[in-house]
């Protein structure tokens, strides 16, 4: 894992939870989706070999601190939280957090509209600190997207909040649920490396931004959105 200064990069570690699909998630055993493609490309324009670490959502920073992983990519938003523990490469793509409710459901026109309402959220997503920041929430906590999902289909819960792409696919393959019309606020997906990793940290942006003339960035959006 460790890369010495002045050594060059042969293998990195890129840690991820490949469950946020379409982002990344597990197809026959293997890591797919828009970032397993972007950093393959990545690597590839940096010139090494890279291996793909699934773990859980919240123990991704910690590994990248303890060195198990030289870098994450894993639809992770650059909060400013996240800034002061790790440094994060230029953004790679725009989202925002949405609301799925019961298909039969009033609309939630905003996220005030969650007040007195049973939410569920993943923990430690960036969703979690936003629905915990509104008063009189309850907010339960799960640790995958898809128990959530379970739980408002039975109607444990009234909604859940979700980062939009994975939300559309939930959507997309459950029956009974749909997206409100309530938009949250811009947040800005970028990977994540090691404050003393300067190095890295260089040639993923530069990497990206060729990725991104080249046309190659493009052609991975219309694969995948
Ligand atoms: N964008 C959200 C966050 O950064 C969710 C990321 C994820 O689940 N992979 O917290």
């Amino acid at each position: 894992v460790a890369c010495g200064n002045e050594k060059k990069i042969e293998k990195i570690y890129v840690g991820t939870n490949a469950e946020f699909a379409p982002f990344e998630y597990l197809e026959d055993g293997k890591t797919v989706g828009f970032d397993m493609d972007l950093m393959a490309e990545i690597s590839k324009e940096i010139g090494v070999e890279m291996e793909i670490k699934d773990m859980a959502f919240d123990g991704l920073l910690p590994a990248l601190q303890a060195k198990k992983v030289d870098m994450i990519i894993a639809g992770m938003t650059a909060t400013e939280e996240r800034k002061k523990a790790v440094n994060f490469s230029e953004t790679y793509y725009k989202a925002n957090q949405v609301i799925i409710t019961a298909e039969d459901a009033e609309d939630i026109p905003d996220f005030e509209g969650l007040k007195g309402k049973k939410v569920g959220v993943i923990l430690g997503f960036t969703g979690d600190v936003v629905v915990s920041e509104i008063d009189g929430v309850e907010v339960k906590k799960y640790n995958a997207g898809y128990a959530a999902i379970m739980d408002l289909k039975e109607g444990k819960i009234d909604a859940v909040v979700l980062d939009g792409e994975p939300a559309k696919n939930f959507v997309k393959n459950n029956e009974g649920i749909k997206i409100t019309s309530a938009e949250g606020e811009k947040e800005e997906y970028a990977m994540a490396v090691s404050k003393d990793n300067k190095e890295l940290l260089e040639k993923v942006d530069s990497a990206l931004i060729t990725l991104k003339e080249n046309g190659t960035y493009d052609k991975l959006l219309k694969k995948w959105f």
